[in-house]
């Protein structure tokens, strides 16, 4: 593979290379601080970009303060907001190929996977515009004095953090809902994937918001601790890790500002005696490991009937083992490289946890043997996994998957509950009611059954410690709001201490 398959220069806007977007203006960085790009199929630094400072992470949120206590933003109708976001939704889905691109040249998505998932973005957008539009942001409730107006107010600025792993579909939850809501936001994107959120600056740039409604700053992990103690930043809504999420729950604790966690996963998928093992395979393998793994929703522990536990490791490991490894930016690829030297390491061994702990590599367990450039891992499926191990409780976030066997139903259900996550799951059955009786047993925050689905007008998130809060749907557009309720006496009715 050539390095020249994404050419930074050329491809993207010098804006987007190289400033910050603050204020509705391009702004050189304050900081004297660079973060090195390095392509995960070729290991060579493809881009050299800006990171933040204090002083750009104080003028981002005075931005987006100002506009949101003197601008015209947080007092416009859902109607007006939706006009912008469908523009902003349009301007995005002009430069969908672009942002695929960005998304294989930045943590070595496959071009097959980054085509698909792109199109989340401007589909957020367009369904939060559309409920900004519908949403009822005021009602009235009689009460015995007269009447409330229920108020439901932005909640002011919101800080929003995405980690790398999907950096454009994630953000177009937060932005979608944010902006519909009436909030003013600064994006702080991560050192690993600056590019998606700055492509997205552009489109704002171009629908024409007012200034400081929406503020992006690249930064790493302590300027983004500084971003969400900040007094002023009243919501952070953050996806990433547990670990992290713990700590900006406590930052955000000590001033009580509002605060959505979308967290890590160990999601099971739950295959019943009377699942069709082809109809399975083929609904279940994909979610496995999308993304080499490294997505949040990833079924990593299977769990089988312990009487068709091997007829279920022989196929599945068939499928996985007969996946194509190799250049993401390669249309027939259906596992890429992992996202960073980082990355590698930490699957590696977890991969020799596995093996150390006991349990067996059916297929996979290793770096690329064929691939010597890039950070390849191959697919790898662990059978003999008993629910205490390593690999059986902590996310992996590679491609890296568990089966496990099941006695009965009660003990199936008890496997995929006993988890520290609560993110996502899934049922495999011929009988649908039964799959759907199942699935309310899981603790987990979505659960499919036969087909993986995650829908823009439906909540996302986690029970347990996969998060606090919930993204997608109404729920996800509360998450912006503040009820307030202004209350007024019948005018017909007489003031308290009036004349009798
Ligand atoms: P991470 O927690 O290390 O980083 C995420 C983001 O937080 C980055 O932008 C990082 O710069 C920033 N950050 C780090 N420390 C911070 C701090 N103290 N204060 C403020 N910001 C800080 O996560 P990661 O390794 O980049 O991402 C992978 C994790 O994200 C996995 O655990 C995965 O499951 C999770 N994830 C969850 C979802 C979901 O919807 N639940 C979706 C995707 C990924």
């Amino acid at each position: 593979m050539s390095a020249l398959q994404f050419d930074p220069n050329s491809e993207l806007n010098q804006n987007v290379l190289s400033r910050f977007f603050v204020d509705g203006q391009w702004v050189q960085s304050r900081s004297n601080e660079f973060a090195s790009l390095v392509s995960p199929s070729t290991e060579t630094e493809f881009a050299l970009v800006p990171l933040a400072g204090i002083g750009d992470v104080d003028s981002a949120v005075d931005a987006a303060r100002r506009a949101f206590d003197t601008g015209p933003w947080p007092r416009m109708s859902g109607a007006d907001r939706a006009a912008y976001l469908r523009r902003i939704s349009m301007a995005l889905a002009a430069r969908l190929p672009l942002l695929s691109r960005i998304w294989t040249a930045q943590v070595g998505a496959p071009v097959g996977f980054a085509d698909i998932f792109t199109q989340t973005a401007p589909a957020m957008l367009d369904y939060y515009a559309e409920l900004a539009s519908t949403f009822e942001f005021e009602e009235v409730r009689s009460t015995r004095g007269g009447q409330a107006r229920i108020i439901r107010q932005p909640v002011g600025v919101a800080a929003l953090i995405a980690p790398w792993n999907a950096q454009l579909p994630i953000l177009s939850y937060k932005v979608g809902a944010a902006l519909a809501a009436g909030c003013t936001v600064v994006v702080k994107a991560p050192p690993e994937t600056p590019f998606d959120a700055l492509v997205m600056a552009e489109c704002v740039h171009e629908a024409g918001l007012p200034p400081g409604v929406f503020n992006v700053i690249t930064s790493d992990a302590e300027r983004g601790a500084y971003l969400v103690a900040k007094q002023d930043v009243d919501k952070v809504s953050f996806t990433g890790s547990t670990a992290t999420g713990k700590l900006i729950a406590k930052a955000c604790a000590d001033r009580l500002a509002r605060v959505t966690l979308e967290l890590g996963g160990k999601s099971a998928a739950i295959v019943l005696e009377d699942a069709d093992l082809n109809a399975t395979l083929a609904a279940l393998a994909p979610v496995t490991m999308p993304f080499s793994g490294q997505i949040c929703f990833a079924q990593t522990r299977i769990l089988v009937p312990r009487s068709r536990e091997q007829a279920f490791i022989d196929a599945y490991s068939a499928v996985i083992g007969g996946l194509e490894v190799g250049d993401p930016w390669n249309a027939a690829t259906q596992i890429g490289p992992v996202a960073s030297a980082r990355q590698l390491d930490r699957v590696m061994k977890y991969i020799e946890a596995g093996s150390a702990e006991g349990a067996r590599i059916v297929t996979g367990g290793g770096r690329s043997r064929r691939l010597e450039t890039g950070f390849f891992v191959e697919p790898t499926v662990f059978a003999g996994v008993t629910p205490r191990m390593t690999i059986a409780r902590e996310e992996i976030f590679g491609p890296v998957v568990s089966v496990i066997a099941y006695d009965d139903v009660d003990h199936a259900v008890a496997l995929a509950n006993d988890s520290d996550f609560g993110l996502s799951g899934t049922v495999f059955t011929s009988d649908l009611d039964h799959g759907c009786a199942i699935a309310r047993r899981v603790r987990t925050g979505n659960v499919s059954v036969n087909a993986f689905e995650i829908a823009p007008n439906v909540p996302f998130g986690g029970f347990k410690q996969s998060g606090v809060g919930r993204e997608g749907g109404p729920e996800g557009l509360s998450a912006f709001l503040e009820d307030q309720a202004i209350y007024r006496p019948d005018s017909s009715m007489r003031a308290p201490g009036g004349p009798q």
